[in-house]
């Protein structure tokens, strides 16, 4: 029997949502196992990392990778699976665009170190001891992967062949996207494997969406009674919709929730929250400096808004003067 093409599942620095996304596919994740050699996949099974070092260069068909990477290891890893696969996916939000995780880029590493092992409320730590690189102690030396100073997408770090979008992607999409990649329909390099059309296209409130848009507030959902039928802009909700990608079957939106962008831009669109930002600034119901501060001013965590998933991949990327190490 001709052995099965070996495929890999990696995670960075994620929430665990892109793994279990995969056992998500129930019963469907028999016919992935069926048809694919799973050879790395440190959640759910004991490889570790020699195991991918003693494979051949480029044997594994394809390594799917979730989750930015902010650490040494986690860069260590990617290169090391880099190598020994034809293909990379960037597997979720995080990988794509940098994801929740991205917005770690507005603060500078001290500071998240300093929040956590000495600020937090829920914090006891007197001593102030934080985490080190290399500890050594009576002849015995232990160590922590180092952090980065910014987090990064995966393809800014090594070269990814496809993207598979979403907070996190769907079990549809993964099964197509390993569907054809088996059957050697595999679409360019560098595809995002999903539709590239607005989420609003796919959305059942589509027709009742306005050309013309004139906001005098915005509201976050618990602050309305949110009408089911009628187009989430129309009712002051910010909903990302015009400038995110299609493919989840707008889920957020028929669970009576504005959609939060995780599927990312389409292709036509260079930044994101940019975008959107610049349709919702010019639909602001005011002439007058003030009072357009004021309505700007009803916006709840602009970067948390316009850039929840994609700061890190975003022409901003990060808060100026946190320079890369
Ligand atoms: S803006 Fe949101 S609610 Fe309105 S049509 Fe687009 S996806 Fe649907
Ligand atoms: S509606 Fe928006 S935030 Fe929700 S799953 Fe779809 S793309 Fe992601």
């Amino acid at each position: 029997m001709p052995a099965k093409p070996k495929v890999a599942f990696y995670w960075c620095a994620s929430c665990g949502g892109c793994e279990e996304s995969v056992v998500d596919l129930a019963e469907g994740i028999l016919g992935v196992v069926e048809a694919v050699d799973i050879v790395f996949w440190p959640v759910a099974m004991d490889f570790k990392r020699a195991d991918v070092e003693a494979m051949a260069d480029g044997s594994i068909l394809a390594s799917l990778v979730n989750g930015a990477i902010r650490s040494t290891e986690q860069e260590e890893m990617v290169r090391l699976l880099r190598r020994k696969s034809q293909l990379v996916i960037a597997y979720g939000a995080c990988a794509h665009l940098g994801g929740i995780p991205g917005l770690a880029n507005q603060f500078d590493r001290e500071q998240i170190l300093k929040y956590v092992y000495e600020e937090s409320p829920s914090v006891q730590n007197a001593a102030r001891t934080y985490p080190q690189p290399r500890f050594a102690e009576d002849g015995r030396v232990a160590t922590l992967p180092g952090l980065w100073k910014l987090v990064r997408t995966l393809d800014q770090v090594i070269p990814v062949d496809y993207y598979l979008p979403g907070c996190p992607p769907t079990g549809k999409l993964l099964q197509d996207a390993l569907g054809a990649l088996l059957a050697g329909n595999a679409p360019p390099k560098g595809t995002v494997l999903a539709p590239d059309t607005a989420l609003c296209e796919e959305c059942p409130r589509r027709d009742t969406k306005p050309t013309d848009l004139a906001f005098s507030a915005f509201k976050r959902p618990h602050q309305v009674m949110v009408d089911p039928e009628k187009c989430l802009l129309t009712q002051g909700l910010l909903c990302l919709g015009p400038a995110t990608r299609g493919g989840c079957g707008a889920l957020c939106v028929k669970g009576n929730m504005p959609c939060s962008g995780c599927f990312g831009p389409t292709s036509r669109i260079k930044d994101q929250g940019a975008k959107f930002l610049s349709s919702v600034c010019s639909s602001v119901a005011a002439t007058e400096e003030k009072a357009i501060d004021d309505i700007l001013a009803t916006i709840p965590d602009p970067v948390g808004t316009f850039y929840r998933y994609g700061l890190a991949g975003s022409l901003l990327r990060a808060r100026v003067g946190k320079a890369a190490e």
